[in-house]
């Protein structure tokens, strides 16, 4: 079944894009916890961070690579959060692997 974000990346749910390529989507978070809340997530359907595949391991390097890109055109480089709430117990809410980028003001501690 698919969740909100397969939805969002086959275009039938609009968001407000930041990146995009064949294998990854970054878009505005809805509900910011900051001036900038980016998800970064591959198209590709994994649930978390927990059912990532040896073969995935490629995908998730480019992501991480696209989260730097995106720290930087947002000009959050010196300071910014990259999270992923793996299973319920963490606050996952969406069962498709994301990456929050959080950032554009001080954070603080985790918690
Ligand atoms: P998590 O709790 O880690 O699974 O994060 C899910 C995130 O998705 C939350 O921060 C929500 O605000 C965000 N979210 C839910 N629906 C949408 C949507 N339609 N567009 C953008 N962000 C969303």
């Amino acid at each position: 079944m698919s969740t909100i974000f397969g939805l969002i990346i086959e275009g039938k749910i609009p968001s407000k894009k930041v990146f995009e390529n064949e294998r990854i989507l970054a878009i505005e978070d809805i509900h910011p916890v900051a001036p900038v809340h980016i998800l970064i997530m591959p198209k590709k359907p994994i649930p978390n961070l927990q059912s990532v595949e040896p073969g995935d391991w490629p995908l998730i390097a480019e992501l991480l690579q696209v989260a730097q890109k995106i720290a930087e055109e947002k000009e959050v480089e010196e300071g910014y959060r990259l999270l992923t709430n793996n299973g319920p117990d963490a606050g996952q809410t969406v069962f498709h692997l994301h990456f929050h980028l959080i950032g554009g003001r001080v954070l603080g501690k985790m918690c």
